[in-house]
């Protein structure tokens, strides 16, 4: 795939590759010396302000969070990512032309015990009006909420289990939003210099600048959702459990994630036979 980045207008090309048992989701800098790799972990995260960006020893790789959600709303465990770049390219603003691609390359089915992050307990964090928290729950299920006082978005709450069918159907679609005067102040400072209304909504006072309006009356909480399940896939294991984020963002999902990893009394991990042991086994979890 090709296109550009979202803030830094440049040209980048990204290939997604196969990859072996265990090797989860790399990112490959092939325009740098020596293709320095960078696992897509939240260990690896080095900024959260705009976007979600890793990096190690002066790699970075930035806008992460749409393709990251693309493997883990399909249930990719394993693949390469390879781009000439720094940052990804923002496509349409959403994880939709990711999916149709590698819908387009197929899946492979791979024959090493699948691990999950089983929540025992509840965990949260809140700060001012805004929240997160997981509790346990048979599958990964995720709701957010939003809250805008503008006309066209107002409280919007949506609630979904992660399968691949209702990924592809109700959440790849959803493209990122911004503000008219936010975007406007982004690019005085050299930033947003790739974003168009070609790949993201624009919000004025009292609409929308997208002539060909909204692909789902709810877009806006669909795109949180989209984000917060690229957010969790940086855990490195599929979660079961469910996550409630209210007026959460990158940077407050990215706090949460070292919280869960602090809080080892309350999850653990499983594989999918020891799931099947316990009786946990939800079928929709091996779905591809
Ligand atoms: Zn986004």
């Amino acid at each position: 795939m090709s296109g550009v980045g979202v803030h830094s207008g440049k040209k980048v090309t990204l290939t997604l590759k196969p990859a072996p048992i265990n090797h989860g989701i790399q990112f490959r800098r092939v325009d740098l010396p020596d293709s320095p790799r960078l696992s897509a972990h939240f260990n690896r995260v080095v900024d959260t302000s705009l976007a979600t960006v890793i990096g190690e020893g002066g790699c970075i790789v930035s806008t992460i969070e749409h393709l990251m959600a693309a493997f883990a709303g399909m249930s990719v465990d394993n693949a390469l990512v390879e781009l000439d770049n720094y940052e990804l390219p923002i496509m349409d603003g959403s994880a939709a032309p990711f999916v149709r691609h590698m819908r387009e390359a197929g899946f492979k089915r791979q024959s090493g015990a699948k691990c999950f992050l089983v929540i025992q307990s509840p965990i949260h964090i809140r700060e001012g009006d805004k929240s997160v928290r997981i509790t346990p729950a048979p599958h990964f299920r995720i709701t957010c909420t939003i809250d805008f006082p503008h006309p066209l978005i107002g409280r919007q709450s949506y609630s979904l289990e992660v399968t691949d069918r209702c990924f592809e159907k109700e959440i790849a679609g959803a493209r990122t939003f911004g503000f008219l005067h936010e975007i406007e102040y982004l690019k005085r400072f050299g930033l947003a210099r790739g974003g168009t209304l070609e790949n993201a909504l624009v919000i004025t006072e009292k609409g929308i600048l997208n002539e060909t309006g909204l692909r789902f009356p709810d877009e806006f909480v669909r795109h949180k959702i989209l984000d917060s399940i690229g957010d969790f896939s940086l855990l490195g294991l599929p979660i079961l459990g469910h996550v409630e984020a209210n007026r959460s963002g990158h940077a407050f999902n990215h706090a949460f994630l070292k919280e869960i990893f602090a809080r080892k009394d309350a999850w653990e991990t499983r594989t999918y036979h020891d799931l099947q042991e316990f009786g946990q086994f939800n079928p929709q979890l091996l779905a591809v």
